[in-house]
């Protein structure tokens, strides 16, 4: 939900500016008629390896209940959403859905990119438990630490870039006016298809795509006055902090001392790249995460500065020390398959069911 024209996508986990704009009837119908004719394409693509892929993303995305929404927002271009912190009451506070702004809804090739980029973070939420351990979800007082927050970012959007360059390289055999407008992405079609020509194989070049896919200038043209060259990765490296610090404050007034900050394990980190086709934090054949992707993000010298005085103010003195996600589960008695599992089952965390009524007792008439 950025201003810049280059943020076309954004992950977001909170209900903060989107809500006013839900649930348009009207432009429900646009957005619907719009994917519908989008799904169209997206059943044709074919990959010369993998097979029916486009089917294969819509035929995901719908199995995980993921929802389609438009916004009438014109700074966002699309965003997903996961948690909304606090729940409405009877809500387990999982939204699963994808707003889309006027841009995305009135333009054939955003809406295609948008529709795949969140799509991809949909999936990622399906397949990787620690997303789950998010200080927006309502349903746990277990969270990555911030240090693990933002690499968790940093790794989704990889993924759902790398993903989104993918597929828009198969669908611009179909329409090649994709080259042109995929341009400004991170990744754009046309390096793709270089990076798969180069590699030879789609997996090896999605691992190589990914660590480099958030290096490009985050602005477009001359920098702003005051402005320090800023990559992807540091833009949103930055916003994982800043939206982290805005939440965790509301958590803490909520929770008090009950939160459990864990950190990541590299099995964490690969489970974001299972959400669709090749994982590109692992070598083809490889059951591990690759070391490059397992390490913390590097930050800039003044996102370090954020993190250190964010760990502070939350008393974290050692991030490394922290239990990680699947030790901290072990104390609670879940799994980490189960602790994803309720946000698509309709778990409710029993504090946030009202108290019952209980009717006053009434006096004994007297003898
Ligand atoms: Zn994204």
């Amino acid at each position: 939900m950025q201003d810049s024209p280059r943020d076309r996508h954004s992950a977001t986990s909170s209900s903060q500016s989107l809500s006013s704009a839900w649930n348009n009837a009207a432009e429900q119908v646009v957005l619907d008629s719009a994917l519908t004719a989008l799904r169209t394409d997206l059943a044709r693509l074919n990959d010369p390896y993998l097979g029916a892929v486009g089917l294969d993303f819509i035929n995901r995305l719908s199995r995980i209940g993921c929802r389609h929404i438009p916004t009438a927002d014109g700074s966002c271009m699309a965003a997903y959403q996961s948690f909304i912190y606090p729940a409405d009451p009877a809500s387990n506070g999982f939204n699963n859905r994808i707003a889309y702004g006027p841009k995305a809804r009135d333009n054939k090739n955003l809406l295609f990119s948008a529709h795949i980029h969140e799509g991809m973070h949909a999936l990622q939420k399906a397949s990787a438990p620690a997303l789950h351990a998010s200080p927006y979800n309502p349903m746990t007082r277990i969270i990555l630490c911030p240090r693990d927050w933002i690499t968790a970012q940093e790794r989704c959007e990889q993924d759902a870039y790398v993903k989104q360059a993918w597929l828009n390289s198969l669908m611009a055999v179909h329409d090649a006016t994709l080259y042109k407008t995929s341009r400004t992405d991170p990744m754009s079609v046309s390096h793709f298809n270089s990076l798969r020509l180069t590699y030879g194989n789609l997996h090896t070049a999605m691992a190589h795509a990914a660590k480099t896919v958030l290096d490009r200038n985050f602005f477009a043209g001359p920098l702003p006055a005051g402005q320090p060259p800023t990559s992807f990765a540091d833009h949103y490296h930055a916003l994982s902090i800043n939206n982290y610090a805005q939440i965790i404050a509301s958590r803490i007034r909520n929770d008090g001392e009950n939160i459990i900050f864990v950190r990541l394990d590299p099995d964490d980190i690969l489970d974001i790249g299972h959400g669709f086709g090749p994982n590109p934090f692992t070598r083809p054949g490889a059951m591990k995460c690759a070391q490059d992707f397992a390490r913390p993000s590097k930050l800039s010298f003044d996102n370090k500065a954020s993190l250190r005085d964010l760990n502070m103010d939350l008393g974290i003195v050692d991030d490394r020390s922290l239990p990680t996600l699947r030790e901290a589960l072990v104390t609670i008695g879940i799994t980490r398959a189960e602790f994803l599992a309720r946000a698509y089952n309709g778990y409710i965390e029993p504090r946030l069911t009202p108290p019952p009524i209980i009717q006053p007792l009434t006096k004994s008439p007297a003898p």
